[in-house]
This record gives structure tokens, sequence and C-alpha cells, in this order.
């Protein structure tokens, strides 16, 4: 059936990736973004498709509109990003939650929020199941994405208790792929960019932090099927890709697959810098018959691709 879906943050990596997807599944989607960090050429391709429309507007400002199902993505996502304004950040993911979560309430729409392997902070549980309950410095420089991401939850959960509205919570594990700002400064960007122009390649700390990578169309698979699962598939659900990587080891493997000469050089970890992160997938595996199939290997070699055209 064909549906109307809001995509806030749509101009942006991920929500450029999930309009493409639910235009191609006969969808009329509306994207809302204020471009804080999205990009025109990311949506570029869409705009000539009658059933896409482009509203530029800011998530922490009322909106009226009718929609049959609504993903919230818009917030800013790099750590240098989401640490430029701070406050607007928390206020983002707060009150734009508070704003859409009550379109999705009048309308009787499904959401979907873009939450994070961030609310689980500094993890000392590893890895990550979806019932460890974080911890993450409340003070700190990160906790204006974490914190505001975990009241997002919250907001969602009493929405869902307090209006039964129908909500979904993804947890998304570090995603990378097409559309990436190369200046964003992640760290996949980073490397790419780096080895490309031959500059050395910035680690942070020693190295030996972990993360697990998900590829893109790995990560819409799954967003997309938890939007269609069941009602009382509410989440929180893990979205991730578990394969494990330390930093020192992605960088040889960029280096490699590009066959660069850049060095390593290393540069301060920043405060509050997650050690270790990895998703225990169990959960998306058995409610939504999901799992990402996109190897790391393959998934950067279609990033480097993506890269080579545009810097
Ligand atoms: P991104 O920065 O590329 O996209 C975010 C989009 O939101 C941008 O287009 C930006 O302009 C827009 N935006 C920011 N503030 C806004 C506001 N106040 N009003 C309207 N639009 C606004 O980031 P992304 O990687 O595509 O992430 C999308 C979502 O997924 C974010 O909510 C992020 O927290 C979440 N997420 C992403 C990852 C990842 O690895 N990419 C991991 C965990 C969670
Ligand atoms: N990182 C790095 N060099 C860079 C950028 C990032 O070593 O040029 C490290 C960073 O310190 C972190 C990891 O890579 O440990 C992932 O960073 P990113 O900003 O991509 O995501 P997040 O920390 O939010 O998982």
């Amino acid at each position: 059936m064909k549906k109307r879906v809001l995509v806030t943050g749509g101009a942006g990596f991920l929500g450029s990736h999930l309009c493409k997807r639910l235009l191609n599944d006969g969808h009329e989607v509306i994207c809302v973004d204020n471009f804080f960090t999205g990009n025109k050429q990311n949506i570029l391709p869409l705009l000539s498709n009658p059933f896409f429309e482009l509203i530029r507007h800011d998530v922490t400002l009322p909106l009226q509109i009718e929609v049959d199902e609504i993903y919230n993505l818009a917030c800013p996502a790099s750590p240098p990003s989401y640490q430029f304004d701070p406050v607007q950040t928390t206020k983002t993911s707060v009150i734009g939650a508070i704003n859409m979560l009550d379109i999705a309430r009048r309308c009787k729409a499904k959401i979907l929020q873009a939450s994070t392997s961030e609310v689980y902070g500094d993890p000392e549980i590893h890895p990550q199941p979806e019932t460890y309950r974080g911890s993450v410095n409340t003070t700190g420089i990160r906790a204006c994405y974490d914190e505001g991401k975990r009241c997002a939850e919250t907001l969602f959960f009493d929405y869902f208790r307090q209006y039964n509205v129908r909500i979904k919570v993804a947890r998304i594990f570090n995603t990378y792929g097409p559309n990436m700002d190369p200046y964003d400064g992640r760290v996949v960007s980073n490397f790419i960019v780096q080895a490309l122009k031959g500059e050395d390649i910035t680690i942070y700390g020693d190295g030996k932090q972990s993360r697990s990578f998900c590829y893109v169309d790995d990560l819409i698979d799954g967003l997309v099927k938890l939007m269609e699962s069941e009602d009382t598939v509410t989440g929180p659900v893990n979205l991730g890709n578990p394969t494990e990587i330390t930093m020192l080891a992605l960088a040889q493997k960029i280096i490699t697959l590009l066959k660069s000469h850049s060095t390593l050089v290393y540069k301060p970890l920043p405060q509050d810098d997650p050690l270790q992160r990895k998703p225990v997938i169990e959960l998306a595996k058995n409610v939504l018959n999901w799992e990402p199939r996109i190897c790391l290997e393959v998934g950067l070699d279609k990033t480097i691709e993506y890269f080579k055209t545009i810097v």
C-alpha cells in the first residue's frame, strides 16, 4: 500500500538513502531538513521524482503535516558537528522528538526514532545488548548528543504508554557508505579522504579502541523492517554489524585497499571517547529477521569509489 512518509534529516547521509529506498518501494516521501549537516547533492537525484517533496524546516519548530509514517533522523551525528552547537544538538533531539511525536499522535502515524549506540556511553559491558542501561558522562562533551538521544527514547516510550502512539526505536551503531560528508570528521570518511590524498592518517589515542561498522544498505534495510514490524515490536532494537575492528586495523585496511603511501600520526584521544563498541543483534535477527550481509571490505570498496568521485 502506498504510504505518505515523512523523513526528518532526509538530506543527510542515512536520510538520503532512506528517502531513495522508500521512493523505490512506491511510497510518497516528504523530506524535512534544515541543512545543518545535510547536503542538497545527496537528494539531487530525487528532486525530479513527483512523489518526493523537500521542506526546509528545523524540527525544533512545530510542523503541521499529514503523514502515515515518520522516520525521525534529524540530528547531527558526527562528534565535531554535534559538538559545534551542543545546545542546539540537545534541542534537536528533545524538542524535535516532541514535535514529531505530536504529529504521530494527531495523525495516528507510526514513528521510528533513529537512536544510537551512544546511549550506552563508554560501555562497561561488551558487546552491548539492548538490556544494558549504559554509562554516559552527563556533563561531558558527548552528553549533548548522548543525553539528547536518551531523553528522546524516554519521550517515545512515554508517548507510547500515555497516548498509545505506535513507536519504533532503533539503536544504530556506526554506519558508513556513500553520501557521508567527506569532511564531517567521522573515522571512515577521515581515513579514506586522507588515504586518497596521501595525507597522514590521524589515529586518535593509541588506536586500540574498537568500533563495529555497518554498511548503509544493510542499515536502511533494518530500519524499514523495523517500521514494517508488528505494533508490538517497539524496540529498542540494536541495528549494526557485529564485526569489531580497532581503529589501527581500520587504518591499515584502508591503506591496503587504496595502496596508499599515507603514514599514521597519533593525535590526542577526545574526551569520553568510548573504548569499545559492538552490538548484540539477536533481537533484530529474531524479531525482524534482519542481519547485515555486506562485509567491511566490500562496503569500504563501495565507499571508496564514492569518495573518489567527490574529493
Ligand atoms: P547526518 O548529519 O548526515 O544527517 C543528519 C541530518 O539531519 C542532516 O541532513 C541535517 O541537516 C539534519 N538536521 C540536523 N538538525 C536538524 C534540525 N534541527 N532540523 C531539521 N534537520 C536537521 O547524520 P546521519 O549519519 O545521516 O545520521 C542520521 C541519524 O541517525 C541521526 O539522528 C543520528 O543520530 C543517527 N545515527 C547515525 C549513526 C551513523 O553511524 N551514521 C549512528 C547512530 C545514530
Ligand atoms: N577516530 C580516529 N581518527 C579520526 C577520527 C576518529 O582515530 O580521524 C576515532 C575516534 O576517536 C573514535 C573512532 O575513531 O574512537 C570512531 O570515531 P567516529 O567519530 O567515527 O564515531 P564515534 O566515536 O561516534 O563512534
